[in-house]
This record gives C-alpha cells, structure tokens and sequence, in this order.
C-alpha cells in the first residue's frame, strides 16, 4: 500500500504523522470517503467540492488547488494498483502547540489513503438492516455543523456504540427537536405511497453525495421525492426505507426500533434504486488513466 503525505509516498507501516498534528490532537480537520469502480473514481469533483467546503466552514485553507489534489488523488489510485478501492482523503490544520489555536498550525497536513472497504456483510444488502434509535443527539447545527465531513467524529461514534450494544449495525440519530436527522454513518430515506421521503438538510445532516444521485435517479424516474421535516412515526409507517452513503451505497431497513418495516423485505423501489445506482456508479466517474 502507498500512501500519500503532503506529497510523498509512504508505505503503510511509514505512513506516519506527528503527534502535535491538531487533526489528532483535537479532531481538528476534514475528510471525504470516495469510492472507486472500474478504474473510474466516483464523484470525485463533488467530493473535492464538499472537501473545500467543508475547510472553508472552519477556515483551513487547503494549500492545494482543487485541480492539483484532484491529479494528486488519482495518482495515488494508481500508485495502489486498485480497480475497485475507497479512498480515503484528509486535511488536518497540522502542527501545532497543546493550544488550541490553530492559527498558529501549519501547514494543513493532505494525507490519501487508497484502500479495500466492506461496510456492511453482502447479505445484508439482500435481506436488509435493522436499526434503533439512539440517545446521542446529531450535532446542533449551531456547533459543528453536520454539514461540514470533520475528523471529529465522536458523536457519531457514540451513536454507533449505541447501536452495537443493541444488536444492531447502525443508529438513528435525532435532532435536537426529536426529528430524524441520519444515521452514524449513512443517509436515510424512507418510502411511502410512491412518495420517496428523507429529512431536509436543514434538520442536521451531511448532504451526502450518495443522496444527492438518489435523488436525481428517483426524479428521472418519475417518483416524486420529497425534502421533509422526518419523525420515528413517519419511518414505523414507512413501506420501504433504506440507507445511502459512498461506502455503504444503498441499504435496505427492514426493521426499526423494532418495528417490522412494510413486509420485512428489501422494498420494490428501494431495489430498483439500488440496481439504477450500481450501473451509475459503473457509467460515470473520473478515468484513473488517462490524468
Ligand atoms: N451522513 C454521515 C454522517 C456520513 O458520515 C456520511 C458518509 N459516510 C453520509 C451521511 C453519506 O454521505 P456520502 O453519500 O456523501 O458518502
């Protein structure tokens, strides 16, 4: 494995950053997971897009223009001789003090990672997941923005321990009005009456890549799709409902809190979105070759 630290390659067991680097420090950075298929890499214009984004919302300027880390990525695809591999792509505001401040930090550390990803086992994705809510609250949008992709994961991780003590693969989470924001992990979506539904941006949840095509694919089908304020009553009624991310791509929910989803099985539309998205994911994409 060849990984990438500011602009040199290392092998896995080298591949090592300092200890007074913020991002570890205090989760002081921002991330993307990014998926390649068949030699293509997969939205990787929007993943830079939200990359820069997601920097600028907590001021860290990425000393690279989008154009150079986008041909520093794909190189490093290519370095790792992987058709089918997750990248995963950091920038942490780089060394600093035991401070906080991190404008005495710098420069901001790139690091690419180009590795295998299975998030979920294969059959679930036949058979579907379960799920329960949890009682760690998605960040307040007045903290850190669930919006922006940050190195501080911790409450998500909290949700995700949540889970597991559960029994269970992934979390809902709330918001701080008890409305349904996402999963630890994962956007959810949920299907009722045709009607594809999942919680508005403005509920707390990252604008996930993955959600954004299911989106667009299910409008290109004609079914109408729907932006909503989400309560647990509206997924319990849900005839179908499912989960979206580039690592998991599409998941189905078979059960909540217990609850039996629609027929207990993967639903019609859930299936065949997720059948439309494994030929997108294979159609489009940024060629590894030809950078
Ligand atoms: N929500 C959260 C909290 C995530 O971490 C992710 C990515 N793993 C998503 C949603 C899905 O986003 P995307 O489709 O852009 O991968």
């Amino acid at each position: 494995m060849q990984i990438y630290i500011n602009g040199e390659y290392f092998e896995k067991a080298d591949a090592k950053i300092s200890v007074f680097d913020h991002g570890l420090l205090y989760g002081d950075g921002v991330f993307e997971g990014i998926r390649v298929y068949d030699n293509k890499v997969f939205r990787l214009d929007e993943h830079l897009e939200r990359l820069y984004e997601s920097a600028k919302a907590i001021d860290l300027t990425i000393p690279l223009s989008k154009d150079k880390l986008k041909k520093d990525t794909l190189e490093a695809v290519r370095r790792n001789k992987l058709t089918d591999a997750y990248i995963r792509l950091i920038v942490t505001r780089g060394i600093g003090s035991l401070g906080l401040n991190p404008y005495i930090c710098g420069p901001p550390g790139i690091i690419i990672i180009v590795d295998k990803i299975a998030l979920y086992p294969k059959e679930l994705y036949e058979k579907g997941l379960a799920l329960v809510t949890v009682a760690t609250q998605r960040n307040l949008p007045e903290a850190v923005n669930p919006r922006i992709k940050s190195l501080n994961y911790l409450n998500n991780i909290l949700a995700k321990i949540e889970a597991i003590n559960a029994g269970v693969e992934e979390a809902i989470m709330l918001n701080s009005f008890g409305l349904v924001s996402e999963c630890a992990g994962d956007n959810i979506f949920a299907v009722r009456k045709g009607i594809l539904l999942t919680p508005s941006i403005s509920m707390g949840v990252l604008e996930g890549i993955t959600r954004n095509d299911v989106i667009r694919m299910a409008r290109e089908k004609k079914i109408e799709v729907k932006q909503v304020v989400m309560t647990r009553h509206d997924l319990f009624i849900a005839d179908e409902c499912f989960l979206t991310g580039s690592a998991a791509e599409i998941v189905p929910v078979i059960k909540i809190d217990g609850r039996v989803i629609g027929d207990g099985r993967p639903g019609a539309i859930t299936r065949d979105l997720m059948k439309s998205y494994h030929r997108l994911t294979r159609k489009e994409g940024v060629p590894v070759r030809s950078a």
